[in-house]
């Protein structure tokens, strides 16, 4: 029934990237993504200002011995390409392909692996990322490589002939560390050009940060974070230049079945358009929130803060520094106390979301993470993360005070304002 074709014509829509559209004179100016994330043009016959949900299976054909653009939702569907095309514009990308979520994304991305290839990745990385790694590991022959990505030797004295895959992320979570993305992209390249280097950029979203930019081949994204903002979706995006690339990742997508459904496009489409008022916000707020806890004495690790000892190599990459922070409190049960005490800080894993949340990463997003790997990659027990989302910044603080100086953390004097 599907079609086997990896190219589903787009050209109904505008063209990728921007400029997006004609411009009165005739101006090449490049719209900002503030600009770009809520300006969309669409193809729809009443001229709707909101796409439609093309909620169906199937698309029927004129004739029995030519197929139409659309002909089954696994492969294509309006609703989606209309997605796709729109974040293809704000990922700086040829071609983004919208997925089930975001390990989703990390999955179709792991079936261009062999047997036998090689895989470096940080040792920080996401919590379901790991445990994918770890499957492939264990039932698909494939060696995975955990190195200290904030070190690039360590990054290029594993690289071989077998490697195939660099995974980065930026900053990670909870750690908050840095990897300097062009440069370890630049000698891979050198070294061995057929290898794939892949972003997970789901911590700074398209607002703060383009890897595409920086020569990496393929950038994803968690949308079930920023993109899509009130954690109401699931969602993954894979964003690449290289139409080769594309073809491969589509071809798994279109064979798995894991393309992202039509409501769900339509959900995430309405996200889209508030994430740069909501990211700005949550980023300021996170900045706000690191300050006070700093001034309170902890130890705390947010790329905002002049502190963070990677700093300056994160700000030649990013123009903001996400709303993820952590802290230390050197005490695992006062650490609890604290997550249980805050009021407005839901207990919750993941990040992005309009509230701002607050965990346990060893107890909670990674849990799945074997102590003593945990132990030998530095990850404190008593480690608290903070996503924060748009709420009013002094009532986030005065609510995690409470909590800090109701644990026994602090004295009340510390969230004094100097
Ligand atoms: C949440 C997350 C993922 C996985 O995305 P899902 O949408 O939950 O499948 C991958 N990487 C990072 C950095 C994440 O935060």
């Amino acid at each position: 029934m599907s079609s086997e074709s990896t190219n589903i014509t787009t050209e109904a829509f505008p063209p990728s990237p921007a400029p997006s559209t004609p411009r009165p004179g005739g101006s090449t100016k490049k719209y900002k993504i503030e600009t770009e994330i809520v300006y969309t043009e669409s193809p729809d016959q009443y001229r709707s200002s909101s796409v439609p949900i093309y909620q169906t299976a199937t698309f029927k054909q004129a004739s029995g011995t030519e197929m139409g653009e659309y002909d089954y939702t696994r492969s294509g569907n309006p609703t989606r390409t209309h997605l796709e095309r729109h974040l293809a514009k704000i990922m700086n990308a040829n071609r983004v392909m919208a997925v089930a979520s975001g390990m989703s994304a990390m999955d179709v991305i792991a079936r261009l692996l062999r047997p036998g290839d090689e895989v470096i990745a940080g040792d920080d990385l996401y919590g379901g990322t790991n445990r994918l790694l770890k499957y492939l590991a264990t039932n698909g022959d494939i060696v995975v490589h955990h190195v200290d990505t904030t070190v690039v030797e360590r990054v290029t004295e594993k690289l071989t002939d077998k490697t195939a895959l660099v995974l980065l992320e930026s900053p990670t979570n909870p750690l908050i560390k840095i990897c300097d993305i062009p440069t370890i992209t630049k000698l891979v390249k050198e070294k061995r050009p057929q290898t794939i280097v892949a972003v997970d950029n789901t911590m700074m979203s398209p607002l703060a940060m383009s890897p595409l930019e920086f020569g990496v081949d393929i950038v994803y994204e968690s949308a079930t974070k920023f993109l899509s903002g009130h954690h109401d979706l699931m969602a993954g995006v894979i964003a690449v230049n290289d139409e080769e690339l594309g073809n491969r990742l589509f071809f798994t997508i279109n064979a798995t079945g894991c393309g992202l459904a039509p409501f769900d496009c339509w959900l995430l489409m309405r996200g889209i358009k508030t994430l740069a008022i909501r990211f700005e916000k949550a980023q300021s707020n996170a900045q706000y929130v690191a300050e006070r806890l700093e001034a309170a004495g902890f130890k705390v690790r947010f790329p905002g803060l002049k502190s963070h000892p990677q700093y300056d190599l994160h700000w030649t990459m990013a123009t903001g520094a996400g709303a993820v922070l952590s802290f230390e409190t050197g005490d695992v049960e006062i650490s609890e106390k604290i997550v249980e005490g805050a009021r407005l800080w839901g207990i919750s894993v993941s990040f992005g979301c309009v509230n701002s949340l607050i965990s346990m990463p060893c107890k909670m997003s990674h849990a799945s993470i074997d102590p003593e790997v945990r132990k030998a990659r530095a990850l404190p027990e008593d480690l608290i993360r903070l996503c924060v989302g748009i709420e009013d910044a002094e009532d986030l603080v005065d609510d995690l005070a409470h909590a800090i100086v109701q644990a026994g953390a602090a004295k009340p004097e510390a969230f004094e304002k100097k």
